[in-house]
């Protein structure tokens, strides 16, 4: 006998009330709500009570490091903020590492990211320990999780693959391994020249292997650094086109608009994807700058009305470069919308789009479309107490219902605060208007 489950009386990010039927693992029907069902068996049905609330597609994380995450203060904590000073703390811990460590933090951090609704995550995976303790670990928890989570395990050389004397090697073991991605950080090699080489053999490895590519790619203040100009035309001559993201781009918003200019007709033709990850470019950015003091994040608005595919990430939680979060994207939504000033209404619910559909396509995992599921989709769903994407991000919506596969995995009940005002009668507060 088929499980059947509908969700009732639920919006959809395209303003539609409507009514959703689940069968099995599988989105069955989306009708208007209380127009009826083709459902005949109402005993065999699950029934999910929706209350006017947001029915959406999970969350994506485009761009974490779960080998580092909730690390935080091993073995002492970041006092200049920097993006450099984290890389030190991080060197100092890792030989510390044991794949356990890895594992069980990287464990906790996915288990966190459920409860916020979030149901696939690319995780970048430093590649330089010659025993590849944390691609091991990551590997593992991988395996342990697909039944309900797609997590994309990208090889990143976080030392330079160029610069670090093994990395080369490693790398290839990791992809060996079954790493899914190929990773890079061109800004980080010794030179610009040594960052566009990089770029060309890392491309090349990608190609050769069949693999997609995520970099963190101009992660810096410099308006000179313009990696993302090479790691386009290294996508378009090696027939890469859409299977390359280029994660922070800082550096862009910074940069001269002429650059800016004859770079987004670029990033098109090789359909390139571009990672924010807002909460840690306004925080590691802009630290030599007194005042004015840049915000750092890349120019999201321009690229997104160039026609670019945006995603946001979280980055990190609690590691040697951001000592907060709770793994939740509709944080990282907000502060997205405010670093990058996208407050008009297309704007605002293009920050939902970026930590939804958008990074799902660029993970290679769906193809955005305007209720963000349909008719067909494996049922991955969640179910806010918001009415909209809008309300979803003001609130940090809680995330009453998360389901993969159609099994609900997650449930957090709504919470409402009881005021007890002097000469008044007990009110309860409702955030919600
Ligand atoms: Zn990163």
């Amino acid at each position: 006998m088929k499980n059947l489950t509908l969700i009732e009386d639920v919006w959809t990010i395209d303003r539609e009330h409507v009514d959703v039927l689940i069968e099995d693992q599988v989105i069955k029907e989306i009708v208007p709500h209380k127009t009826g069902t083709q459902v005949n068996k109402p005993s065999q049905l699950k029934l999910i009570q929706g209350q006017e609330g947001l029915l959406s597609a999970p969350f994506v994380d485009a761009h974490f490091h779960l080998d580092a995450t909730l690390s935080l203060g091993r073995p002492r904590l970041n006092e200049s903020g920097t993006l450099f000073e984290g890389i030190q703390i991080w060197a100092e811990q890792k030989p510390l590492l044991s794949e356990e460590d890895v594992y069980e933090r990287a464990k906790t951090l996915i288990h966190w990211a459920i409860a916020r609704g979030t149901l696939a995550m690319r995780t970048h995976v430093d590649i330089g320990d010659p025993q590849l303790k944390a691609v091991r670990a990551l590997l593992k928890l991988r395996e342990e999780i697909k039944s309900f989570f797609d997590l994309q395990i990208v090889a990143f050389p976080q030392d330079g693959y160029l610069r670090q004397a093994n990395a080369k090697a490693l790398l290839n073991e990791a992809l060996d391994l079954g790493v899914d991605v190929v990773g890079g950080i061109p800004h980080f090699e010794r030179s610009t020249r040594a960052g566009q080489e990089s770029i060309e053999q890392l491309c090349r490895i990608a190609a050769d292997r069949g693999l997609r590519v995520d970099m963190h790619c101009d992660e810096t203040d410099d308006p000179q650094s313009r990696h993302i100009e090479a790691l386009a035309e290294q996508t378009i001559r090696f027939g890469l086109q859409n299977r390359v993201t280029a994660s922070h781009v800082t550096s862009l918003h910074s940069a001269p608009n002429d650059f800016a200019a004859k770079l987004m007709p670029l990033l098109v033709e090789a359909q390139v994807h571009i990672v924010a990850n807002p909460l840690i470019n306004i925080t590691l950015q802009g630290r030599r700058d007194s005042y004015p003091r840049r915000r750092g994040m890349t120019r999201v608005d321009e690229l997104m009305a160039s026609g670019v595919n945006v995603a946001f990430g979280h980055d990190c939680v609690m590691d040697p470069w951001y000592a907060l979060g709770s793994a939740d994207l509709l944080e990282v939504a907000h502060m997205g919308l405010h670093v990058g000033q996208l407050t008009s209404l297309a704007g605002m619910e293009a920050c939902y789009q970026a930590v939804t559909q958008n990074p799902a396509f660029a993970l290679g995992l769906k193809t955005p479309s305007a209720k963000g599921f349909a008719v067909g989709d494996r049922a991955d769903l969640v179910l806010l107490d918001a009415a909209n994407p809008i309300e979803a991000i003001r609130l940090r919506a809680n995330r009453r219902m998360v389901m993969s596969r159609g099994q609900v995995l997650a449930e957090t009940p709504s919470v409402k605060t009881q005021l007890n005002l002097p000469n008044q009668e007990q009110l309860t507060v409702d955030f919600r208007l």
